[in-house]
């Protein structure tokens, strides 16, 4: 079955379309500056990326774009859009929607009722949705929720310790997002070890622009730092993680910025970038600290300690790990943040092969663990929307 899989941001949309009789991807792309101008690109395996400039208004405009480019003879990869099996929709916050599920009106309906909690991608997931309905009515589509994986946590580490009508009437409670890639990761982790995942505790780390830790004990999310919004936990590249919440009102009370400011600040201006005045990417970060910048030298220091804190949080809530696993841009490709990471960390039996971790293989699941270790250490490239395409392909076959 061939299974296009979306993913919907504020003015882009990025489209992989898999082959799950192989895994193969037949082609992937992106379109962007959706509303205000509008670009694609197109690529395919052994052929020459294709690149427009065009007027997409709309989502609708952009993904009928992109079914003309996947079934067209020149840069096409299928014959007609009846090839397509189903579409897999990447959805960041699934409120009380504990799994994947076919879409159905109500599941519209409710993602609508949600947009407030997900203000920045709700509503372009719902757009992406409803461009599919009307463009491929009769090709099933699938919702995937970054926060389903962990529907597993428990109440007393999800609500928050504020009055308990906030939970109650306004839903705040954490959430937890990266949820696809944390899932994908345990369950990839869990096959290259050979175990099942039933007897595996272990801790992700995703670590990119936007970062989280998460606590999996046997297959299921115990805990994990990002919360009510992707805004709590470790550093990030803008976003601050957590903060005393005390300095919000004081910026606001004393200081004189307004809510929307504070929000901005704390979003786009914080992180890495915050910290340095520099960068949010943590590959200029890193160069800077080497030629003797200070400030990002402490952004270094700042996010590592604030991974590290959750891993030794995590080991002592599951009583134990047995595999530590790095994932996305930073994870997946910065050395010396995992190094870092791993540093003295020995009491808890986590020890790395500092040659290994530097010479790792690029793009495949890979061990740093030093010899005999008590903790396993493995780097597995994340692949959120081949987790959305197998969820995909599972939900449309029923
Ligand atoms: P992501 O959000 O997963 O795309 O990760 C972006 C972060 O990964 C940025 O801070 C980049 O500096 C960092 N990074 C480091 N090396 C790479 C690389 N080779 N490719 C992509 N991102 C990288």
């Amino acid at each position: 079955m061939k299974i296009l899989v979306l993913n919907a941001g504020s003015s882009s949309l990025k489209y992989q379309l898999f082959d799950m009789d192989n895994g193969n991807v037949l082609s992937k792309g992106a379109c962007e500056r959706i509303g205000a101008g509008g670009t694609i690109t197109h690529k395919r395996p052994n052929a020459e990326p294709f690149y427009e400039e065009l007027d997409l208004a709309n989502h609708s405009k952009a993904l009928a774009r992109v079914l003309e480019l996947l079934c067209s003879a020149e840069y096409g990869v299928i014959s007609s859009i009846d090839e397509i099996g189903a579409v897999g929709h990447r959805v960041v916050h699934g409120g009380k929607m504990l799994e994947s599920c076919i879409v159905t009106e109500s599941v519209i309906k409710y993602l609508e009722t949600i947009v407030p909690l997900n203000p920045l991608h709700g509503p372009p997931a719902i757009a992406g949705i409803k461009s599919c309905l009307e463009l491929m009515p009769s090709v099933p589509q699938v919702t995937v929720f970054d926060t389903s994986f962990y529907s597993s946590i428990e109440d007393f580490r999800y609500i928050y310790p504020i009055p308990y009508e906030f939970y109650e009437n306004d839903k705040i409670r954490r959430y937890g997002f990266h949820g696809t890639s944390h899932r994908f990761v345990s369950y990839e982790l869990a096959k290259v070890m050979g175990k099942p995942i039933e007897d595996l505790k272990i801790i992700t780390c995703h670590l990119g622009n936007g970062s989280s830790v998460t606590a999996v004990e046997g297959g299921k999310a115990i805990d994990t730092s990002m919360g009510f919004t992707p805004q709590e936990g470790i550093v990030m590249g803008t976003r601050s993680g957590s903060i005393d919440p005390t300095i919000v009102t004081y910026l606001i009370k004393s200081k004189g910025y307004t809510a929307e400011e504070v929000d901005n600040i704390l979003n786009k201006k914080s992180g890495l970038l915050g910290i340095t005045g520099l960068s949010n990417d943590c590959r200029n970060v890193t160069e800077a600290a080497e030629n003797g910048n200070a400030r990002a030298e402490l952004a270094i220091k700042m996010l590592v300690n604030s991974i590290k804190k959750y891993i030794g949080s995590y080991i002592a809530e599951m009583n134990g790990v047995d595999a530590i696993v790095f994932t996305a841009g930073i994870g997946e490709n910065q050395w010396n943040i995992r190094e870092k990471v791993c540093e003295n960390m020995s009491y808890l039996g986590i020890e790395i092969d500092a040659d290994k971790n530097k010479n790792f293989e690029r793009g495949v699941p890979f061990e740093i663990s030093a010899e005999g270790a008590k903790v396993r250490t493995w780097i597995i490239p994340t692949d959120e929307e081949y987790m959305i395409a197998i969820d995909t392909e599972r939900l449309a076959k029923k």
